[in-house]
């Protein structure tokens, strides 16, 4: 008789109970968990994530696996949860928890919470209340906002490279690697000086061509990151006890 595969192992029963959990906790995978509270408009129709299947694949695989998993609730404003929404399960080692930036204002889990993407509706809303919500969330190790504010082209990204330079452009800059994304352009801590340049040729260089005289021939803006007559100052931020050689040049780019 030729192979016949089947999708179902019946014999999978009659291993050993070790073998059995093994099993189920190799098949614990990756999921982005999408979680939903009052101000979740994602603006694209994403659903409240369903519970990881092993937990509704049997009694057995359910009461050994949500040792893997925490429930995680959106909080009314104290410690208690917001009842009607429910929780999700959530394995914060592999996970990516996905939800407004408004909400994760209320978010149960902050402090272990360690792959996150924000969708934030409003910037000035997230740089004066989520903002100095994130050093809270001390396991994060990657962080992705989705900027949907719909500010101009040019524009959207001024507020997000001050972000990016109070965590990255500095002696101590944060363990967790934060991108922004709005449409197809991607902010991160590698490419902001790059769009501070092009943003400083489109908006400030017509300037400095027609203002030759009021800015001098040392000022420029350079392709070359180490070029010390670009003007385009981004602060350093210093720790106490670096020691950084130029450390008294605070404020400039090139240290
Ligand atoms: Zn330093």
């Amino acid at each position: 008789m030729a192979n016949i595969t089947t999708p179902c192992f019946h014999l999978f029963p009659r291993l050993p109970l070790e073998l059995r959990q093994q099993i189920w906790e190799l098949s614990i995978a990756p999921r982005e968990v999408v979680i939903v509270g009052p101000n979740s408009n994602f603006g694209h129709g994403r659903r409240a994530s369903p519970p990881p299947p092993l937990l509704l694949t049997s009694t057995e695989s359910r009461s050994y696996c949500q040792q893997f998993y925490t429930k995680a609730y959106l909080l009314n404003g104290s410690t208690s949860p917001i009842e009607t929404l429910g929780y999700s399960w959530v394995n914060f080692d592999i996970d990516e928890v996905y939800m407004t930036a408004a909400d994760f204002m209320f978010f149960s889990a902050i402090p272990i919470v360690q792959r996150l993407t924000l969708v934030s509706h409003i910037g000035e809303y997230f740089f004066h209340r989520v903002e100095n919500i994130l050093p809270r969330a001390k396991a994060l190790k990657a962080l992705t906002i989705i900027d949907r504010e719909g500010a101009p082209a040019d524009r959207w990204y001024g507020g997000w490279s001050d972000f990016m330079e109070e965590r990255y452009y500095r002696c101590d800059p944060e363990p967790c690697y934060t991108k922004i994304v709005h449409d197809d352009l991607v902010l991160t801590p590698d490419n902001m000086l790059k769009f501070d340049r092009e943003y400083h040729k489109t908006q400030w260089l017509p300037e400095l061509e027609e203002n030759p005289d009021e800015y001098g021939s040392d000022v420029a803006i350079s392709d070359d990151d180490a070029d010390p007559r670009d003007s385009r100052r981004r602060t350093w931020h210093h720790t106490k006890d670096c020691t950084c050689p130029q450390k008294s040049r605070q404020g400039y780019r090139y240290l």
